[in-house]
């Protein structure tokens, strides 16, 4: 047995070390954030899209009491971009939640549904997605889907 280690490096900062347009994107998560459908959960999750063409795509987790009809804020975004603007890039990802009464203190983590999804958009755009999860306490800031997702899927298995 051999043991390996896989280093992921990631950032902690504040909202006032965000760049203005990060600030911008962070705010339209949070107003997304107020639009989901969670009657069961009653935790709300917002995601702000940017695209190199200056779209600011927003989307929030609708729920389904056929739970898993539901689909998450993050792809309810890309989704909704890339049917829209199939040929942009998108830059970066902000996602926000809240529990119901407030916005969370730690910064939300996206599922493991929602990683292959931008892992996939990342491959198809050949360019990195900075994302960036919204805590009141303090904000992680990724350069690329592909750290939040290590060995994982992608096409490159089919064509083994
Ligand atoms: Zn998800």
């Amino acid at each position: 047995m051999t043991e390996r280690q896989i280093t992921t490096k990631i950032h902690f900062c504040a909202v006032e070390e965000l760049s203005d347009t990060e600030k911008m994107l962070l705010n339209a998560a949070k107003e997304a954030a107020v639009t989901a459908y969670a009657p069961y959960s009653h935790f709300q999750v917002g995601a702000a899209l940017l695209l190199d063409n200056g779209e600011v795509v927003k989307g929030s987790n609708q729920e389904n009491a056929a739970y898993p009809s539901g689909l998450c804020a993050e792809r309810v975004a890309m989704f909704y971009a890339n049917a829209t603007w199939p040929n942009a890039t998108i830059t970066h990802l902000v996602v926000a939640a809240r529990n119901g009464k407030a916005f969370i203190n730690i910064p939300i983590a996206p599922c493991g549904a929602c990683r292959q999804s931008l892992l996939e958009a990342e491959r198809r755009q050949g360019a990195p997605i900075r994302v960036l999860l919204y805590g009141t306490n303090e904000t992680v800031c990724i350069e690329s889907v592909k750290t939040l997702l290590p060995l994982s899927f992608d096409e490159s298995f089919l064509k083994e």
